[in-house]
């Protein structure tokens, strides 16, 4: 099994002001733990630089107005530079240009691009691109949300218009809705978009009722969850709500927005999943990906704001594609909420709102004999890497 890892040093030279918690650092901590971890040289992981996404893939999402005024921005940011020093300048709600995030922000979109090439070329099986700026509360032609253009959206629109693919799943657990993707998508039958995420919480957008409209009916799933729900509660949900759905869809290529702002240890979201916990859901969208897409797998960076968490959790998934099936974990498990949701009565009414009441997986991913051995014996997930 190959993995491509896409990754490029211009992510870090997209920068935001001090104490801004999308910041460079948090993909040099990732790289530093694959590095430490001698991942860079091992076998069966190969690093890919991305390119970048021409103006024209952009804007089979965006307007191209938008597409220059981003770019327009990042040159006035260099220019001023060059006078005053200031290296970053306010551009829409929460969200900064520097004079190289113009071309960051075009890698960042290639980067899926450059995956989804490799693996329609049958060269890896599955990646990650560990890319920033952030994409998928990026709008047509609104930045928001430290995000500038939508990535995962660039990618899924790529696949289709390039590959001819007709069912592209995007699954999305960062701790926020990916307002933008869903957006995009809302009437368009080729995307299923499927996301967990804290509910109420920033964009305010992903109520279990939004579901897609017109022919794009029913290919929007949101799943909002409380805040401090724990990995129990998303396991259900991934296990009983997007496989069934996933299986009904079948996609034929599925892309992850990876969001680590759901760990427990992250400073912007209130939610209780260890690396562990992310472990177990990534390799479920994995198992998901062998059984119904020859394993064709993208995952893209979103957002994640604790440095230890992302440095966990990037490792983590990477070694998942590899097939491993370890965690790299060094914040252990996450606290024990006070309250307990009624997990089956969520499961319940997703399932009712999504038509999935009484269906039966045809071909229910077999499952990984040690993998449950390990389970039953051994302590629970949460506790493996404590
Ligand atoms: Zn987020």
């Amino acid at each position: 099994m190959t993995t491509a890892l896409v990754y490029d040093p211009i992510f870090l030279e997209h920068l935001t002001p001090s104490g801004h918690p999308e910041r460079p650092q948090r993909l040099e901590m990732a790289i530093k733990v694959i590095e430490a971890l001698g991942w860079l040289e091992r076998d069966g992981l190969r690093l890919l630089p991305p390119r970048a996404a021409t103006v024209d893939e952009l804007a089979a999402i965006h307007d191209r107005t938008y597409i220059q005024m981003v770019e327009e921005a990042c040159h006035a940011v260099a220019e001023e530079q060059a006078k005053s020093g200031r290296k970053t300048h306010f551009f829409a709600t929460d969200t900064y240009v520097s004079a190289k995030s113009y071309e960051a922000a075009l890698k960042a979109a290639g980067a899926p691009l450059t995956a989804i090439d490799a693996i329609m070329k049958g060269e890896v099986q599955n990646a990650y691109c560990l890319v920033r700026p952030p994409g998928h509360h990026a709008l047509p032609d609104e930045a928001m949300g430290f995000c500038l253009f939508n990535n995962v959206a660039v990618a899924a629109r790529y696949a289709i218009d390039s590959y001819g693919l007709e069912r592209v799943m995007i699954v999305d657990y960062d701790v926020h809705h990916g307002n933008g993707v869903q957006d995009i998508f809302y009437e368009d039958p080729r995307v299923l978009y499927f996301s967990t995420h804290q509910a109420p919480f920033y964009p305010g957008t992903g109520h279990s009722y939004e579901r897609g409209e017109g022919a794009g009916l029913g290919t929007t799933i949101n799943v909002p969850l409380p805040a401090k729900t724990s990995f129990e509660t998303f396991e259900a949900v991934f296990r009983q709500v997007l496989s069934p759905a996933a299986e009904r869809y079948n996609p034929q290529l599925i892309l992850v927005s990876a969001g680590f702002d759901a760990h427990w240890d992250d400073p912007l979201g209130d939610m209780y999943l260890s690396t562990a916990g992310f472990l177990r859901l990534t390799q479920i969208i994995i198992d998901l990906a062998n059984l119904l897409c020859d394993g064709r797998l993208v995952m893209v960076q979103e957002g994640g704001y604790s440095l230890d968490a992302m440095g966990a959790c990037v490792a983590t998934c990477v070694n998942a594609l590899l097939g491993d099936d370890a965690a790299v974990d060094s914040l252990g498990p996450a606290p024990t909420p006070a309250f307990r949701i009624n997990t089956d009565v969520l499961i319940a009414e997703l399932r009712r709102i999504h038509q999935l009441t009484g269906y039966r997986m045809r071909n229910a991913p077999k499952p990984n004999i040690e993998r449950l051995r390990r389970e039953v014996k051994g302590p629970s997930p949460d506790e493996q890497n404590s």
